[in-house]
């Protein structure tokens, strides 16, 4: 076991933080207050080449692995959740096609995806689920050397900006789900609403529909019907990335709590030398650093070529309670002043909560857990 980061995981955390510090915390507040994409932000991103960081170089990316990316996320989530929530959702398609897809796919789709040239999203969620594949309505149906899609898409995070999305539709006639890589130009494929969410505001997410979409035979992933095991193992690196947005959203909350703990005064004395405050102090760090290492270590298993499907489940349902919990106590901590919108904690508060929910709702992997410890 060695617990240590190498040379060049320091460099990059490094870099990283100085661009979260000089760049996203300046405009997080913003970003949370317009719901407004952050287009910038997501472009700088691709330039530093944040978004390629786990794929080898012949696909664009820098072979600098998981660990490399989760580091970077984290501090990039520190001063705003939904700017790295961009490069979590953009692993989906990344992952699908590093996995699943062939040679020419990779070459085509994967290589302006790592060198952040384009945007991608994930469609599963529809009106009816974000959870059940059976319930999945969207179709595609054989027609020339391609498909024609039809169907709407729930949630859809990146969709006014994205490039891409890989998209789960049932085949028509057969049994199980197709995965494609839809392009956004394609003619019937329209964002309806940018919806206005609670948490992670700025990340874009949309209803999309889809009416008669062509996608060629040659966007489609892996096999026909193999569409459920490519959304579980690409996603199972986005619950390890919205574990990771947890942590850092709890860290947050914490710094600023040990902040304001230590200026804010009563009974003639700073708060901070409150036993009360103390014990709390004391147990949001410790719930932050255990989840810190769960998702470390989920990083760490992926960076050796194996499945993540169990840990990042473990992992998200952890980091993202942990998130919740912590942010609680932070308003606790703040008082009267953590519920004011200029300043971050209450942002934060929101933030966490949106971990609990999406990339699967907290009471599916508690499900996927239990299932692998009952086999
Ligand atoms: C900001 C945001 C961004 C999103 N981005 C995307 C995206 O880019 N692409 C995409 O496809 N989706 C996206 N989603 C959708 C998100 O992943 C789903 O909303 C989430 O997985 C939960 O699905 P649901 O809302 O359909 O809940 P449901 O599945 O309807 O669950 C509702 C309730 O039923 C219970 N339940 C459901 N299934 C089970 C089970 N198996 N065991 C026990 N209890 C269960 C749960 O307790 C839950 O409380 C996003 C959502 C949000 C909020």
């Amino acid at each position: 076991m060695d617990f240590n980061l190498t040379e060049q995981e320091k460099m990059l955390q490094k870099l990283a933080g100085d661009f979260a510090e000089k760049e996203v915390t300046p405009k997080a507040a913003d970003i949370d207050r317009t719901g407004e994409f952050p287009s910038d932000l997501a472009k700088e991103m691709g330039k530093r080449g944040f978004r390629g960081l786990p794929y080898p170089t012949e696909y664009g990316g820098s072979g600098a692995g998981y660990v490399s990316f989760i580091l970077a996320l984290e501090q990039i989530c520190r001063a705003s959740v939904s700017v790295g929530a961009i490069m979590a959702v953009n692993t989906v398609p990344e992952e699908g096609i590093y996995r699943f897809g062939n040679e020419e796919q990779k070459k085509r789709l994967l290589t302006p995806l790592a060198q952040g040239k384009w945007l991608g999203g994930i469609g599963f969620t529809e009106p009816d689920t974000g959870s059940d594949p059976r319930l999945v309505k969207t179709t595609a149906r054989r027609s020339g050397k391609g498909f024609i899609i039809n169907g709407q898409k729930m949630f859809m995070s990146l969709a006014p900006v994205l490039n891409v999305v890989l998209l789960f539709a049932r085949r028509e006639g057969a049994e199980g789900l197709n995965a494609f890589i839809v392009e956004s130009k394609e003619k019937g494929f329209a964002v309806q609403e940018i919806l206005e969410t609670m948490g992670l505001r700025g990340l874009g997410t949309s209803i999309v529909n889809l009416d008669d979409v062509y996608v060629p035979e040659e966007n489609l992933i892996g096999k026909e019907g193999q569409g459920f095991d490519i959304l579980l193992d690409a996603i199972s690196v986005e619950r390890m990335s919205v574990a990771m947005q947890g942590v850092a959203a709890a860290q947050a909350a914490l710094d600023l709590s040990i902040d304001y703990a230590k200026q804010r005064q009563a009974q003639g004395k700073p708060i901070a030398r409150m036993q009360a405050i103390q014990q709390q102090l004391a147990e949001m760090a410790s719930r932050i650093e255990a989840a810190r290492w769960l998702v470390y270590r989920t990083a760490f298993i992926r960076d050796q070529g194996q499945s993540i499907q169990y840990e990042s489940s473990m992992a998200k349902l952890f980091a993202s309670q942990t998130a919740v919990d912590v942010t609680r106590m932070a308003m606790q901590i703040h008082g009267a002043y953590g519920t004011m919108k200029s300043l971050p904690v209450e942002r934060l508060y929101r933030d966490a909560k949106m971990t609990e929910i999406y990339v699967g709702i907290s009471e599916v992997h508690r499900s996927i857990i239990a299932g692998r410890l009952l086999r």
